[in-house]
């Protein structure tokens, strides 16, 4: 029997490293892209993945990906972040700018140069990682929350497009995550990252990527619109107890 193939988008740290990881033990062969090649390189080693490099705001990077990639089952659409947390008064389009590139455009970059092996699989599914910024706003969050509200939008409408096609489309929309996020959206600001998981208990990358993988191995008939998970300790985006 061939193996079922999946990519994952942004697998040189956090959640996409946990994904590709987790989908490697259910017997995935696992395609990775990112950036930083030297870490994509070692989680390949790790887990008998091919490791290929992907900047997703690139539209000549993404074809050179898409063209290694066989016959697809599971398209994870992982890269992305955020940067800053500046109110409008003080907007910066380069942010703005970077951040439409990785979280939106990134995200159909990949999922249009991928369509044609998603189809040719005969059993396709897109997963497309949103964030409860996508649902809610909050302050600083401007630029960021509207990039997770067109995941939500880009989601839906990839269904509506694809009905009919054996290609289903879920949404995870996960809360507060202790990964490498923060330490990118403060430019490297340690103590400002660390003070946004303290005093609770985050969830982790293995928390978000066994609801990832979850999805992924329902029946080909069973499709996942929306997983939405925080922890126990956040009830909004923007309201947490901490100890
Ligand atoms: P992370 O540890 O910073 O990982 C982000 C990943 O995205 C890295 O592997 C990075 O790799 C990759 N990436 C960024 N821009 C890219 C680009 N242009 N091309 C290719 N890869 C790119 O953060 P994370 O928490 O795992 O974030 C993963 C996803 O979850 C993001 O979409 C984020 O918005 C979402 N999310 C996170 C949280 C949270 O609290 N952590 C909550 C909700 C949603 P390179 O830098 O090597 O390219």
């Amino acid at each position: 029997m061939t193996r079922k193939t999946a990519v994952v988008t942004g697998a040189s740290s956090g959640i996409g490293a946990a994904v590709a990881r987790q989908l490697a033990d259910a017997g995935f062969q696992v395609f990775i892209g990112a950036r930083r090649r030297e870490r994509l390189r070692a989680l390949a080693d790790e887990i008998g993945a091919v490791a290929l490099p992907l900047d997703v705001s690139d539209a000549a990077s993404v074809a050179a990906f898409a063209a290694r990639v066989p016959a697809l089952n599971v398209l994870v659409n992982n890269a992305g972040g955020a940067l800053g947390l500046e109110p409008l008064a003080e907007l910066d389009e380069a942010k703005w700018l970077a951040m439409y590139q990785s979280n939106v455009l990134g995200l159909a970059r990949m999922s249009k140069a991928l369509l044609p092996q998603l189809r040719a699989s005969g059993a396709g599914h897109v997963v497309n990682i949103g964030s409860v910024a996508g649902l809610e706003t909050y302050v600083g969050g401007a630029g960021y929350t509207a990039c997770k509200h067109a995941v939500r939008a880009i989601s839906e409408t990839m269904r509506l497009e694809w009905l009919g096609e054996p290609i289903r489309v879920t949404e995870v929309d996960p809360g507060l995550v202790e990964t490498e996020f923060s330490l990118v959206r403060f430019a490297g600001d340690a103590g400002r990252a660390a003070a946004v998981y303290a005093g609770l208990q985050p969830l982790t990358a293995d928390d978000v990527a066994d609801a990832i993988v979850w999805a992924a191995t329902r029946p080909a008939h069973v499709n996942i619109d929306q997983i939405v998970l925080k922890p126990t300790a956040q009830a909004r985006v923007d309201k947490i107890h901490r100890l």
